[in-house]
């Protein structure tokens, strides 16, 4: 049951969330540090989607893996969805009754085909895009388990290469006239909190999972059992669930933006940080939200997240974006797209096969279109010696082959594939 899930290696967010489903507050079925759902606020999109377009998203996008009987009916001119089982409580969703008819969808993000018409050269002018630099640098990689270091080499931190790339996309896409913003714009974490501040919940949420003393302390890093310790609880809660809570916060309450993206790079399992397994895999993918769980459905928090972005239309914007941004980044890397080993989790979207809806914290709480860009294994021969070889201009032979450096081949992938997305909506 504390096994970590660690199925894609970034992305494995949304199952912790399942597993470790303790809250202090007995009324209502929240999910880590959830907030109480405002099922109000949906009362602003009555009327502006038709039933065939909410069965769509629910069936073919969000729900992919059904959900309980009891949490969303669909009739012909509404659906009910359960905001709370005990006392129970239903919101009634009023549909539009054709496409012509639809009430405006209230949203701040604007759409492509919304944005006035730019200048030649600048297809991004008048967007805002903010950039999220996966996990944190710095001296906060190793809790993280975002560091691994073979020999005397440079240790290869994701958080530290994930905010480089992000200050590259940054500089191109102001050239094409977009403003730029960033979620993360140092090593440190966004989220004021730090681990000892979950000391308490951690102890609780361990006990309810059927650790009935944990331990406070990790002994020793291969310790089988750490994550049954109160140490490392504490420091989930805080580098993942507090920090993106916290990220969150700060695009929808000040940033603002019209879309998100989201800069990681992905991982094969590496076994021991201090002498890690190389391997000859490599792949990329992308990721939108969707593709709930029947079990995350269940948290009332989640489910009401849930609706409002299905509501918001956030899809209809990120899936063309993310299918644009995985051609070119594709085409930019020659890499072949991650094949899942389970459909558990994930559900394919879009056309550009690179594209997967699944439930990510970021990608479900950003109230705007949100791509999740999980491009290389760190810890694959290629890529560890193209992290090695640093930043440059121009190429240069690295295993053989003359590339590009693999931080400017990321920027560039990203960046063509939003100046194509842009100019092709826009008219350009
Ligand atoms: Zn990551």
């Amino acid at each position: 049951m504390l096994i970590r899930p660690s199925i894609a290696f970034c992305a494995s967010i949304s199952l912790s969330l399942s597993i470790f489903c303790g809250n202090a507050r007995a009324s209502d079925n929240l999910g880590v540090l959830g907030s109480k759902p405002k099922w109000d606020v949906l009362e602003n999109y009555q009327e502006t989607i038709t039933h065939d377009e909410f069965a769509h998203l629910i069936n073919d996008v969000y729900c992919t893996h059904g959900f309980a009987n009891d949490l969303i009916k669909i009739d012909n001119d509404s659906a009910q969805i359960l905001t709370n089982r005990e006392p129970r409580k239903i919101f009634t969703l009023h549909f539009a009754s054709d496409t012509n008819s639809k009430a405006r969808v209230p949203r701040l993000w604007r759409p492509a085909k919304s944005l006035p018409p730019p200048k030649a050269n600048k297809p991004l002018a008048g967007l805002r895009i903010a950039l999220d630099p996966g996990h944190l640098g710095g001296k906060w990689a190793k809790m993280e388990e975002r560091w691994f270091k073979v020999g005397e080499s440079k240790p290869v931190t994701e958080g530290d290469m994930t905010l480089r790339v992000s200050r590259m996309v940054a500089t191109r896409l102001r050239k094409l006239g977009a403003t730029v913003l960033f979620v993360r714009n140092s090593t440190d974490p966004v989220t004021p909190k730090r681990p000892d501040d979950f000391k308490e919940l951690a102890r609780k949420i361990l006990i309810k999972n059927g650790v009935p003393m944990p331990r406070t302390d990790v002994l020793d890093p291969k310790d089988p059992e750490k994550e049954q310790t109160i140490r490392w609880q504490s420091q989930i809660l805080f580098y993942r669930y507090s920090e993106i809570r916290r990220r969150a916060v700060l695009v929808n309450s000040k940033l603002h933006p019209d879309l998100v993206v989201c800069l990681h790079f992905n991982a094969e399992p590496w076994g021991d940080p201090g002498s890690p397994t190389l391997t000859d895999i490599n792949h990329l993918h992308l990721l939108v939200n969707g593709s709930y769980q029947e079990e995350e459905l269940d948290f009332d928090d989640e489910r009401f997240e849930m609706i409002r972005r299905v509501l918001g239309r956030a899809y209809d914007e990120e899936l063309p974006i993310a299918d644009t941004i995985a051609t070119s980044m594709a085409k930019a890397t020659g890499l072949p797209a991650y094949q899942y080993p389970t459909t558990l989790i994930t559900t394919k979207v879009g056309t550009s096969g690179y594209v997967y809806a699944r439930n990510l914290l970021a990608t479900r709480l950003y109230r705007c279109p949100v791509v999740y860009c999980e491009p290389y294994v760190m810890n694959s021969n290629d890529v560890f010696a193209r992290v090695q070889a640093g930043d440059y201009d121009g190429t240069k032979e690295v295993n053989g082959v003359q590339r590009k450096s693999i931080f400017g081949e990321y920027a560039d992938g990203v960046t063509e594939g939003l100046r194509d997305y842009y100019s092709k909506a826009r008219g350009l």
